[in-house]
């Protein structure tokens, strides 16, 4: 198995989880660009958002919808960034699907600087 997250999923490497149920997980940034810095993945391997089937709809959406709850007890009450970089242009290095949750007590900034 080559994929990092799904190496990460099998537990064959480790990673500090903040939240696990039976079809997505998340874990601590390895590099964090904000104090708060999480990823979410799902457990089944889809390489990006240009790879979601309409089966996939439902684990997208636990995805989304943990977000607020991992931002708040990870320290980033009043609000966070979701970033899920996508393919080529969108900069995705790892190619296994994962929304970033960006946040912390403060601000993080303009979302792209503008053209
Ligand atoms: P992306 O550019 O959206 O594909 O982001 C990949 C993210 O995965 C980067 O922010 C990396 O710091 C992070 N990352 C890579 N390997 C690991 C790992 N083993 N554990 C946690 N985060 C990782
Ligand atoms: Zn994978």
């Amino acid at each position: 198995m080559s994929c990092i997250f799904c190496r990460i999923v099998a537990g064959e490497i480790p990673a500090g989880k903040v939240y696990e149920d039976d079809d997505i997980l998340a874990f601590k940034d390895i590099n964090p660009a904000r104090p708060v810095h999480v990823l979410v993945i799902p457990k089944k391997h889809i390489e990006s958002l240009a790879h979601v089937s309409a089966d996939d709809t439902p684990v997208l959406g636990k995805m989304l919808a943990i977000a607020n709850r991992i931002a708040v007890e990870q320290g980033s009450p009043d609000g966070f960034r979701i970033i899920i970089n996508t393919g080529r242009v969108g900069h995705q290095e790892v190619p296994h699907l994962h929304i970033h949750i960006v946040g912390g007590p403060e601000p993080v900034g303009p979302m792209l600087k503008r053209i």
